[in-house]
C-alpha cells in the first residue's frame, strides 16, 4: 500500500490517504511537543519507537478482545490503519495521581487512588482540550449514550490488560490517554497511539520515569527512557 496524498499533519504524526478509501498510513515523527504546543523539541528515534510500541500493545489488546484500527506495520515509522471517524474526546485513565490531576486536587504525585478514574477532554487545541462530563458529551453529541458506554468499558478493559502486562515487565502504569474512532458501520475501535508519549510509565522498583515527563520536565536521558520501554516490551 502506497501513500497518495497527505491528509493531516499532527504534532507527532502525519497521516496519508491511500488508494483504498478505507485505509490510511500513519507516519510517526521524532517531533515532541508539550503544554499544548508551547514546548517544542526532538526526541531522536521516538517516531520509530512509538510506532513499534503502539503496534505491539494494540496487538496485545486485540488478542484480549479490544478492537483497534491497526492493520499492519509497513516500515520503521509507518503503519497502515483503518480510516475511522475520530470521536472528539481524549479519554484519560488514571490509576495513580500524577500530572494535572495531582495539581488540580492538591495531592502528591504517586498516591494510589482507591479506584481507577476516567476523565474525558474535548479534543480542541484552540480551547486547550477542556475537561467535559457525561452531560456535556451527550448534550454536544460528541458521542451517544451507547458509544460512551462502550468507550468506558473498553477503557477499563485496556487498563486491566496493560497494567497486568506491564507489571510483569516491572513497569507501573500510572495513567494514559486513549482515543477512539468509529468505523463506517458505527463500530467503536481503539485508534491513535499508546506509547511513552501518551502514557506515564514508572519503573516499579526505582520509580524512575520512563515516559514523556522526562521531556516535559527536562529530566534528561529522554531518548534512553524511550529505548528502555522498547527494550522491555519488545526485547530489543
Ligand atoms: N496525555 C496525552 N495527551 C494530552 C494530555 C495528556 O497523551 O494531550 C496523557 C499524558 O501523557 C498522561 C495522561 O494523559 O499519561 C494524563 O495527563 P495529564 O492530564 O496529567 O496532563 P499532563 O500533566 O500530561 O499535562
Amino acid at each position: 500500500m502506497e501513500k497518495t496524498n497527505l491528509l493531516y499533519v499532527g504534532k507527532a504524526k502525519k497521516v496519508y490517504e491511500t488508494a483504498d478509501k478505507g485505509l490510511l498510513i500513519v507516519d510517526y515523527k521524532d517531533d515532541a511537543t508539550a503544554f499544548n504546543g508551547l514546548k517544542k523539541g526532538t526526541i531522536l528515534g521516538k517516531g520509530a519507537i512509538n510506532n513499534r510500541v503502539t503496534n505491539h500493545l494494540m496487538k496485545l489488546l486485540q488478542r484480549h478482545g479490544v478492537p483497534t484500527h491497526l492493520v499492519e506495520q509497513l516500515s520503521e515509522r509507518e503503519t497502515l490503519v483503518k480510516r475511522v471517524q475520530i470521536v472528539p474526546l481524549e479519554v484519560i485513565v488514571r490509576n495513580i495521581a500524577a500530572g494535572s490531576l495531582a495539581k488540580r486536587l492538591g495531592i502528591p504525585e504517586g498516591v494510589k487512588m482507591s479506584r481507577t478514574v476516567l476523565e474525558f477532554c474535548y479534543k480542541d487545541d484552540a480551547l486547550g482540550d477542556p475537561m467535559v462530563n457525561d452531560d456535556h458529551i451527550l448534550a454536544m453529541r460528541f458521542a451517544t449514550e451507547e458509544e460512551l458506554k462502550t468507550i468506558r468499558a473498553y477503557s477499563h478493559k485496556i487498563n486491566d490488560v496493560l497494567s497486568a502486562y506491564l507489571q510483569d515487565l516491572n513497569i507501573e502504569l500510572i495513567d494514559f490517554k486513549l482515543e477512539f474512532g468509529k468505523l463506517p458501520d458505527g463500530t467503536i475501535v481503539l485508534a491513535d497511539e499508546i506509547s511513552p508519549d501518551t502514557c506515564r510509565f514508572w519503573d516499579s522498583t526505582s520509580g524512575e520515569k520512563l515516559d514523556k515527563d522526562r521531556f516535559r520536565r527536562d529530566l534528561g536521558n529522554v531518548e534512553g527512557a524511550y529505548r528502555e520501554i522498547l527494550k522491555r516490551l519488545l526485547g530489543e
